[in-house]
């Protein structure tokens, strides 16, 4: 069968007449690609246990516990022009996680930061003016499947280690100021969904359910309150004359963004707006909030701004996400250096 890239490769020719030639493997096809449709789809070069190489050329065990079991934990840490972001957070994040998942990997002794800086390099991002490292860790490799993975006297694997990375592709400002629509989808997720394992399944699930609805993001709610989206933190502002700011407090049932963490600390400094980090109920989010938004990694602040088919506020992008989406900007370019407002 034919694969997408292969597919991709070949719509190219025909619509472009370019390239001129259908090159047989993977990776010429993805060179091919690189070159005529911009770096974004994909990075060339990923991380594999130790080891820069072709990510055609990555190979994990089938016994692998990340694939067997969702056994791992990841991050994925942005980076502005090849420099990093709140990557202290991000990495006591991880260790938080290998921790509570009792998987022996030292954050400490590891250099991340260096293994991220040659990917970036290697890959051809440190022009890019945002782009995220992503690190998997997962249990490793045993010869048997089962689901202990200690046993009195039975041997640890190793963990296996991978990482990549890739341009992060921001909206445009008209984009983001038409803001994304969302559906309400139950949380169908496990207890501990603060710890950032790969078990992403009722993630995705929930988001394909927003997707098939027509919408572009999910509000995950369980027992009447609005607690996250399925890829970012969610936060209301309150219909009322002090710019109240609702977000959902780091309980087990939301994963701890680092960016709600630099953004609660950058609107507390601020003093312009009342912080109540809270549940906030689904009637609450039907009938007294005038703006709300996501905020992750990728995403920075994402405007929502209609919930099953009904208008937040009046439909747009508001004015208090856009001062706060400001606030967050200053704090790039404070800790990069890099030039960052209204782009
Ligand atoms: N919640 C969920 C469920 C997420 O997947 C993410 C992004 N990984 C976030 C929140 C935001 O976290 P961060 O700001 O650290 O990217």
């Amino acid at each position: 069968m034919m694969s997408s890239i292969a597919r991709s490769v070949r719509l190219l020719a025909s619509q472009q007449q370019q390239p001129r030639f259908l090159p047989t493997s993977n990776l010429q096809q993805q060179q091919v690609l690189k070159k005529t449709i911009g770096r974004y789809f994909s990075t060339d070069t990923v991380f594999l246990n130790g080891e820069y190489m072709p990510k055609e050329e990555a190979k994990i065990s089938p016994q692998d516990r990340g694939f067997l079991f969702g056994d791992g934990i990841y991050e994925a840490m942005p980076f502005y022009h090849g420099r990093p972001f709140a990557l202290e957070q991000h990495l006591k994040r991880l260790e938080n996680g290998l921790s509570f998942l009792r998987i022996p990997y030292d954050v400490k002794s590891n250099h991340l930061l260096e293994m991220f800086q040659n990917l970036i390099s290697k890959n051809e991002l440190d022009t890019s003016k945002r782009c995220m490292t992503y690190i998997q860790i997962t249990r490793g490799a045993p010869m048997i499947r089962n689901h202990a993975f200690s046993t009195p006297g039975g041997e640890q694997p190793t963990p296996t280690i991978y990482a990549f990375c890739q341009e992060i592709q921001y909206p445009s400002v008209e984009r983001w100021n038409q803001g994304f629509t969302c559906a309400l989808v139950p949380d169908r997720r496990w207890g501990r969904v603060d710890m950032k394992t790969v078990n992403l399944l009722a993630n995705v699930l929930g988001y394909q359910d927003a997707k098939d609805q027509g919408c572009d993001e999910a509000i995950l709610h369980k027992d009447g309150m609005a607690l996250e989206g399925a890829h970012g933190n969610f936060w209301a502002i309150l219909d009322d004359d002090k710019n109240t700011i609702v977000t959902h407090p780091t309980t087990h049932d939301i994963l701890p963004g680092i960016t709600r963490a630099v953004l609660l600390e950058e609107a507390r400094r601020d003093g312009r707006f009342v912080v109540e980090e809270r549940p906030l109920t689904l009637e609450e989010l039907r009938d007294n909030v005038k703006e709300a938004f996501f905020t992750s990694t990728t995403v920075e602040l994402k405007p929502a701004v209609s919930v099953d088919g009904k208008p937040i506020g009046d439909g747009r992008a508001g004015n208090v996400t856009r001062e706060l989406w400001t606030l967050f900007q200053k704090r790039i370019e404070r800790d990069t250096g890099v030039k960052m407002l209204y782009s």
